[in-house]
């Protein structure tokens, strides 16, 4: 008999966190706080404006206040640390965005390490980056980057056990791989992080007992069920558009034979991620307040 995996509802847990963060943040306004994320947008690429417009949604849902920059494609990477630098003096601002990716004249790093690391909602500054490498962080209070957050909180909720567990990662990014490994140490797992320059892919995710795929090249680039060990939780992060419709990396329909857990794509991690970025407007308004 097969028994098919348990998938893990992101978008469910999303709906109920959302609903919490708008109690938060009815009850924050009472006491005359405004919590506010401010969002950089430069250029007009239709997928960036797609993010940025579902940000300003998710904001709108739960009361957060959001504000839009927009610059024009050839804008020097001064003005923008200009902007950055007038929002990070902005106390009406609490939290702070630079939609990536930009354009080829602006340094990515720069900018990430302009941010006021107290509006960091994305998690990426230096300051915040070490805190999180050092276990110097909080994560009730620390400002985390959302992925790796969401993950995590999915994890939680559906009880998965992750001391002395072999976690498999395939993605070394700063935004998700990287993070997510130290989060995932730090609940004593065992970690592997995993590569295009990695030999042999199959056989470490063969031996996984939690494998997070976040690649995004299908259909170069699939995770089939004889890369997935019998049991093992399967956490889908890659967003492929085949045909117009949006594909995680992984196989669903058989791995799911295999897997005793599974995010799917759609509805796993991107609603947590989503909300984790409003989880993280709320810490940064409580730092401003000094809480
Ligand atoms: P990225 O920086 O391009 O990372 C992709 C990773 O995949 C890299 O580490 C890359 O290795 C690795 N890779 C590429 N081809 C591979 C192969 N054939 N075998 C093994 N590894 C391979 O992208 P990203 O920003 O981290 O995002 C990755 C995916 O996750 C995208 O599909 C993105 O849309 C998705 N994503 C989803 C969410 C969400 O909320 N659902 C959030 C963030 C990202 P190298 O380092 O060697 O190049």
């Amino acid at each position: 008999m097969i028994i098919l995996a348990v998938t893990m509802n992101g978008k469910a847990l999303a709906e109920k966190l959302k609903r919490e963060i708008s109690t938060r943040v009815k009850i924050m306004k009472e006491r005359g706080a405004k919590p506010t994320l401010a969002t950089i947008l430069v250029g007009d690429d239709p997928s960036s404006r797609i993010y940025v417009d579902g940000k300003s949604r998710d904001c709108g849902e739960v009361g957060i206040h959001f504000r839009l920059y927009k610059l024009p494609l050839g804008v020097t990477e001064r003005e923008l640390l200009d902007l950055i630098e007038n929002l990070n003096n902005d106390e009406g601002v609490h939290g702070i965005i630079v939609q990536l990716p930009l354009p080829k004249n602006i340094n990515k790093r720069n900018v990430t390490a302009a941010i006021n690391p107290q509006k960091d909602v994305d998690g990426l500054h230096p300051y915040n980056v070490g805190r999180l490498w050092l276990g110097a962080y909080d994560l009730n209070s620390d400002l985390l980057p959302c992925t790796p957050r969401g993950i995590l909180k999915l994890l939680d909720r559906y009880h998965i056990e992750l001391e002395g567990k072999l976690a498999v990662i395939i993605n070394r990014s700063d935004l998700v791989g990287k993070p997510l490994a130290k989060l995932l140490l730090d609940r004593n797992a065992t970690v592997l992080i995993c590569h295009s320059k990695t030999p042999e892919l199959e056989k470490h995710t063969k031996t996984a007992d939690v494998l997070v795929s976040a690649v995004g090249k299908r259909p170069s680039f699939v995770v089939g069920e004889e890369m997935v060990k019998k049991g093992a939780v399967v956490v889908d992060v890659g967003m492929n558009y085949v045909g117009g419709k949006l594909q995680g990396d992984v196989d669903f329909e058989r791995v799911k034979e295999k897997a005793s857990h599974i995010a799917p794509v759609p509805g796993g991690v991107g609603p947590m991620t989503r909300v984790m970025l409003l989880h993280n407007v709320l810490i940064a308004t409580k730092i401003a307040e000094g809480a």
